[in-house]
């Protein structure tokens, strides 16, 4: 399970909205439990990598983005949990690229985003032998309606 505060939830969906039509991608610091739930406590939005015409649904975070992002996290105690991308005109299920490129234990959270405007978010995790997405529950946290 991945708990989302809800303004972090948000900044998922309006990076996805900026980086619109290209992808956007971040990544996810926070903290595991003994019982493996993940607490999201910060989304860092990184620039997406790949050459222009390349930045729809190849996201891409280089070894320096990702040095930085670890130091970030281990600067607030914590820990790089997963990452986060967009789909633009896309469900919001991860494609065939993003499971080859998938580690064990990370979170993907993934945010469609249709004619610009932010839909379904939904994370997966790959099985432990990886050979599978598996969907994970997302509890988005402090959503005030
Ligand atoms: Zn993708």
């Amino acid at each position: 399970m991945l708990r989302l505060p809800a303004e972090l939830e948000k900044n998922i969906r309006t990076d996805g909205e900026t980086a619109y039509p290209n992808e956007s991608c971040g990544v996810l610091i926070g903290e595991v439990d003994n019982a493996g739930v993940k607490t999201v406590k910060r989304t860092l939005s990184i620039d997406n990598a790949r050459e222009d015409g390349e930045q729809y649904h190849r996201f891409l975070i280089t070894p320096e983005e990702m040095l930085r992002a670890e130091q970030t996290a281990r600067a607030m105690k914590l820990d790089v949990i997963g990452f986060y991308h967009s789909h633009p005109d896309h469900p919001s299920a991860p494609s065939g690229y993003d499971k080859d490129h998938a580690l064990p234990f990370y979170s993907y959270v993934i945010v469609s985003v249709d004619g610009g405007k932010a839909q379904i978010l939904t994370s997966w995790e790959l099985a432990d032998d990886r050979s599978d997405f598996v969907q994970e529950n997302i509890n988005i946290e402090g959503v005030q309606k």
